[in-house]
């Protein structure tokens, strides 16, 4: 098991949870037309996920989701699953 730079284990949903998750969300942005942010929106959203103690910055994955920052930012479909209010998006 990993750790993060406090020592605590870096914890993802389980697989399956995970396939559904990037199901959903590959079905909700074909939907949308494949409409993707901008780089300064990008920027704007990675910045607040470098903030985010749900963010496994080694990995560049969002634990809660566990979905790849770097293909999650860029869909403007997508919000930010964090359990206490999504912190940014959709636009
Ligand atoms: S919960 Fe939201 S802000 Fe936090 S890492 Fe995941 S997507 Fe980013």
């Amino acid at each position: 098991m990993r750790l993060d730079e406090n020592g605590d284990p870096v914890e993802y949903p389980s697989l399956l949870t995970q396939a559904g998750t990037t199901l959903k969300a590959v079905a909700k942005f074909a939907a949308s037309g494949c409409k993707t942010v901008d780089q300064d929106r990008y920027e704007r959203r990675l910045e607040i996920c470098r903030g985010c103690p749900l963010f496994d910055a080694t990995a560049s994955r969002c634990t809660s989701c566990g979905c790849l920052t770097s293909v999650k930012l860029r869909m403007a479909s997508e919000s930010c699953p964090h359990p206490e209010g999504a912190r940014w998006g959709p636009e």
